[in-house]
């Protein structure tokens, strides 16, 4: 169930149980990563709600929060569905790189399959910020070099106090 909101002619709002959502317990991890979730194939909504299910279930990562859920137009490749997105907010004791490993997995998992650049996509996972790091080698460069650009990133990371 979603209580959906207009932000303005482009922008839709979705809020449910698990979007936005505040853990209450403490997390032993040790570094906070934000990472950014969207998707445009089949149910993408459901999708987020399976992989939020998936994440509280692993000890590797505790979820800390997540934001709304954002629908926006595509960019780049523009002849595809609208994109849904959202933040979350995961501590881990993974070090980056394990870490990205690890998100790559959980994109396979959810059916991912690449194409070409911009393309359609069942579930994209990116590390927008990884503590406080700077990361700037071949596989991750870390904070995510576009997130600023993106209303698909900012709009919902103002809604976590990111
Ligand atoms: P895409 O799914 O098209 O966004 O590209 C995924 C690839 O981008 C991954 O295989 C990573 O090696 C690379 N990459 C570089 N920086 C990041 C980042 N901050 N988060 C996720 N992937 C990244």
């Amino acid at each position: 169930m979603y209580r959906k909101r207009k932000i303005n002619e482009r922008l839709d709002s979705f809020y449910s149980l698990r979007f936005p959502f505040h853990a209450l317990a403490k997390s032993k991890h040790r570094y906070e990563t934000v990472v950014g979730i969207g998707g445009n194939v089949g149910d993408v909504r459901r999708r987020f709600e399976r992989l939020f299910v998936v994440l509280q279930k692993d000890k590797r990562v505790s979820l800390v929060k997540t934001s709304l859920i954002l629908k926006n137009p595509p960019f780049g490749y523009k002849n595809q569905d609208d994109f849904f997105n959202s933040i979350l907010v995961l501590k881990t004791s993974m070090q980056p790189k394990v870490f990205l490993c690890y998100l790559l997995r959980l994109e396979k998992k959810f059916g991912r399959r690449r194409s070409f650049a911009n393309a359609p996509r069942t579930l994209d996972l990116d590390i927008i910020f990884f503590d406080n790091r700077k990361i700037n080698t071949k596989d991750l460069i870390v904070p995510h070099p576009f997130y600023a650009q993106r209303e698909s990133v900012v709009i919902p990371l103002a809604g976590v106090g990111i």
